[in-house]
This record gives C-alpha cells, structure tokens and sequence, in this order.
C-alpha cells in the first residue's frame, strides 16, 4: 500500500467521518474554499476537519507514525496551507469561536477562527483588534505578521498576542506566555512569526486596543502624463513624515475610473481625531507636488475595519470598490502570484519611474502595486524579540501578479520576479506570507523572510518536528 494511503487508513479508522477523501463533497467544498487558485488546484491526500484540539493532537501523532505530512488551514488566504498527498488540517470547519473577555480588552479565538470575526465581536466594547486590510485572514496572518491600517500607530497583530495554545508535531498541547520557561520560552518566541512550522495554535489570546471610528481620505491621479511617475515620488516623500497616528498607503494600478490609465491611490487613515488636520495637510502636500490629474478626492469616517473603503482604487465615476470575494467550490479560477518586501524610507523619484514603468508593462491590467505604509510602532519591538523580521520597513510592498488565462501564467510570474528587484535596494526585509513553496527563488525569499532569526528558527524546529510532519518550507539557501 502506497504510503499516503497508511496514514489515510489510520487517520480515518481512529477519527471517522471528520476524515473526508478525494472525491468525498467535503474533500471537494474544502479545496474550493482555498483562496489562491493554485493552491486550490493541489492534491492533498485527506482532508480532516477536527472539532477540537484532541482531534488535531491524533491528526499529528498519526501522520508522524505513519509518514504523513500536515498542512494547516486557517484562514485559507495563502499558499502554504495545502501540498499535494500531505493531509489538509482544516481549521475553518469546526474550530471558529471567538470569546471576548474582561469588556473586550482581551479575545480567546480558536485556531480556524478570521480576523473579520474578531472584529465584529469586539464592535460593541469600542475596541480592536489591529489586522490586516480584509476581514478574510486567519490565524496564518495574526501569527506571523499582520500588517495594516493600525501598524503604525499600534504595531502588528502579532505584536498583540499574549498567549497561545500550540500543538506540537509529537502532539502534545504547549500553553505558551511570556511566562513559558525552557523549550516553551523559545516556541513563544517562534510562534510570534513563523507558528505554522511548529506546530497548530489550536488557541490564541490577543489584547485589544481602543479605537474609535478612523479617519479615511483617497486621492486617485492619472498617471498618463510624461511626469506621471512625480505623483508616485511626491507620495514617497511625504507619507515618512506622517505622525505615527496617520498612515499614508498607496495603490499603483488600474481601475474603470479612467480604463487603460495607470492610476495611483493614495489611502490616507488616521487613527486619532486630533491628528485629522496634520493628515489632510499631509494629503494637500502630495496634490501641490504633482501635475498629475487628480481624478478623486473625498474623505469619510468609519468603523474600523468593515466600515473602511477598501484598499483599492475606486471604479467607475468614483465608485467604491466591492470587497474581495472568497472563492466558491466549481467556480472558473485564474492565477495570482505574489511577492512582498518590506523597504526603509528611501524610496524616490528613480524607482518611482521605475516602477511606473513596470505597471504600464504588466502583462493584465489586474497587475497591482500595493505600498503598505508601516514604520513607526513596527520598529518599537526589536527585529529578534520575536520570529518576525522586518521591523525596520517604512513600507510593506506587495506585489500582485494576477491573470485570468493560463497562458498569462509565465509573463505574469516573470513580471512580479522582474518588479520586485527593481526595489532591491531599498529592501531590508521579504515577508514570510507571500514566500510560497517550490520555485526557484523561494529558498533566498526564506533567507531575507527571517534574517538573523532563521539559524534559531532552524535548530529549533530540527527539535520539535524532528521528521518534518508540518509542510511548512523553512529549509533555505545557506
Ligand atoms: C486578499 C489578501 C489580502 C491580504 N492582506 C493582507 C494585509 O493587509 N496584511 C497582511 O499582513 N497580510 C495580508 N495578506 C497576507 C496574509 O497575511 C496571509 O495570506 C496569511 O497567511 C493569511 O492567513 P490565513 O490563516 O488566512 O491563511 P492560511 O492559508 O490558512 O494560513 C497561512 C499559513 O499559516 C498556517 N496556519 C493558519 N492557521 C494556523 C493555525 N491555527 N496554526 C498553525 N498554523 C496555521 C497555514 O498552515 C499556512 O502555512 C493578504 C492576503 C490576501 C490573499
């Protein structure tokens, strides 16, 4: 009997019908969830859906005597959370529940649980959680980043995390804090940036922040003219001066607000009241840098974060772009490939060109550039506290390669490859969630992903997943 299928048998003869097979509906349903098209298209052998740490505990003890590898699904918005004939761990199933505690000032979730959940039920203490820019991700974000709106004022997400219940590949449970001692101190240590490669966090506990409605104003230029590129340069001049309260993003792409025109948003939020003024001032001094049309302008308060516009230009006659579906099982699904860098504050008018010009040469109009402004509260913890690296970024940069036909696959990797070196150096940190698993470049992505923190991340792990049940790519160029 081929391997996959001893750990299929033995998994399904001790935890039943949580265990769903190729061709089983739920094996199917599972699959469909998976937000990135590719990885949707993988083959895992299993799919099991545990209602409890117990069942996650067995999935890992049976995998690691019979061979298996695991892949974990949180949130299912990246590519790591499932491999061709390892078993898909899927969290989302069953294992959802947010618990509010001490009037909202602290929140229990389980390990499949999404941060958009978190926030609804946080809604009527007045606090929040800081995440991402959608509602959509999981614990995959809030363990090994988290970059949003709120990163400057207050941090990431995991910078929020005060406990974790963690699963370990021998399957035993680790209750972790800033109290653990020994092996658990280190695990604490690792979960804050790199959890999936030890084990599952079947549990996390987040403090929570005040935070009233935020501020949001948008500036959209067309970037047909000659100096289209001094729009995107007056925007990297201005947002490092922002106070740490004001965040200062922007989107380098298209929209049908003006179709076939490269387009910048600038998404200016501010955290506090008091600091609205020095944002719209800020904003005023982008327009006055620059000739180029200004096609939108307006500004609207809001809940944090369901009652933001989205981080995307707006459409047609100024329309407010529609949120990012979730993918629906039997639907027609293109291609997407990312990358994500963090750089310092250096950026200016020869890689604004640059960049530019990498826009008008994407190979689909999808194609995006996205500049996450960070800085401020993210280098208040120091870049070996914890497993995340990074802390330095004035900027998280993703970039989005996104195609409708398979023929567009290659151009539009190549594109991303191509753009992200245009940033080479002001680059000082690769962000581990867009590090996906087998091309060429992933073991440098790996390297950069962790920097001085990889040699303990890997001794560490050679210690706590000894056979390597957990698929999680940490093996990099020396
Ligand atoms: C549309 C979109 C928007 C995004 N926006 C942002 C953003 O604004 N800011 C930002 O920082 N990032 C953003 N990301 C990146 C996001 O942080 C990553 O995709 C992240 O991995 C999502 O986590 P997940 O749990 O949803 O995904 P999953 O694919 O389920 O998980 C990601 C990784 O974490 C592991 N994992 C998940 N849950 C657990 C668990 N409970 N225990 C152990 N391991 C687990 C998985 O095995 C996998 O390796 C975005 C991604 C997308 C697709």
């Amino acid at each position: 009997m081929p391997l996959e299928d001893a750990h299929v048998t033995a998994l399904a003869t001790e935890l039943g019908d949580i265990v769903a097979r190729p061709g089983d509906p739920a094996y199917t349903d599972a699959l469909g969830r998976i937000f990135f098209p590719d990885a949707a298209r993988r083959h895992p052998s299993c799919v099991v859906r545990p209602r409890d740490a117990r069942d996650v505990s067995a999935v890992l003890r049976i995998a690691g005597r019979t061979g298996g590898r695991v892949t974990v699904r949180g949130g299912g918005l990246s590519s790591t959370c499932v491999e061709d004939g390892a078993v898909l761990l899927d969290l989302s199933a069953h294992l959802t529940g947010v618990d509010v505690r001490d009037e909202g000032r602290a929140v229990v979730v389980q390990g499949g649980c999404r941060v958009g959940a978190v926030l609804t039920a946080l809604a009527p203490t007045g606090r929040v959680l800081p995440v991402g820019i959608v509602g959509h991700a999981g614990l995959g974000l809030a363990t090994r980043g988290g970059v949003g709106y709120l990163t400057r004022s207050r941090g990431l997400t995991l910078d929020h995390l005060t406990a974790v219940e963690l699963v370990t590949p021998d399957g035993r449970t680790h209750d972790l804090s800033s109290a653990s001692q020994g092996e658990d101190a280190d695990l604490w240590w690792a979960v804050r940036g790199c959890a999936p490669a030890f084990g599952v966090v079947t549990a996390a506990t987040f403090r929570t922040v005040e935070q009233g409605p935020m501020w949001v104003e948008r500036l959209v230029f067309g970037l047909d003219g000659t100096d289209g590129a001094a729009a995107l340069a007056a925007y990297f001049a201005v947002a490092p001066q922002c106070p740490r309260e004001v965040t200062m993003g922007a989107v380098l792409g298209y929209s049908e607000l003006a179709p076939g025109t490269p387009l910048l948003l600038v998404y200016t939020a501010c955290a506090e009241p008091g600091a609205v003024d020095a944002a719209r001032a800020l904003d005023d001094e982008v327009q006055a840098a620059t000739s180029a049309l200004l096609l939108h302008r307006s500004e609207r308060s809001g809940r944090y974060l369901a009652g933001l516009p989205e981080f995307a230009p707006p459409g047609a006659d100024g329309a407010d772009p529609s949120p990012i579906p979730l993918p629906e099982p039997g639907e027609v699904r293109g291609g997407f490939y990312g990358k994500s860098v963090f750089t310092g504050p250096t950026l200016d008018d020869a890689v604004a060109d640059q960049l530019l010009a990498a826009l008008r040469d994407a190979p689909t109009r999808a194609c995006r550039i996205d500049f996450q402004h960070t800085g401020g509260a993210l280098g208040d913890v120091a870049d070996d506290a914890t497993a995340f690296h990074g802390r330095s970024g004035e900027w998280n940069i993703p970039l989005n390669a996104i195609w409708d036909s398979p023929d567009q696959r290659e151009a539009a990797q190549n594109w991303a490859r191509r753009t992200v070196r245009l940033l080479d150096d002001h680059t000082v940190g690769v962000y581990s969630v867009e590090v996906r698993p087998g091309f060429l470049e992933t073991p440098d992505e790996i390297v950069a992903a962790y920097g001085a923190n990889l040699p303990r991340l890997r001794r560490l792990q050679g210690l706590i997943d000894p056979a390597g049940v957990l698929a999680y790519p940490l093996a990099g160029a020396s």
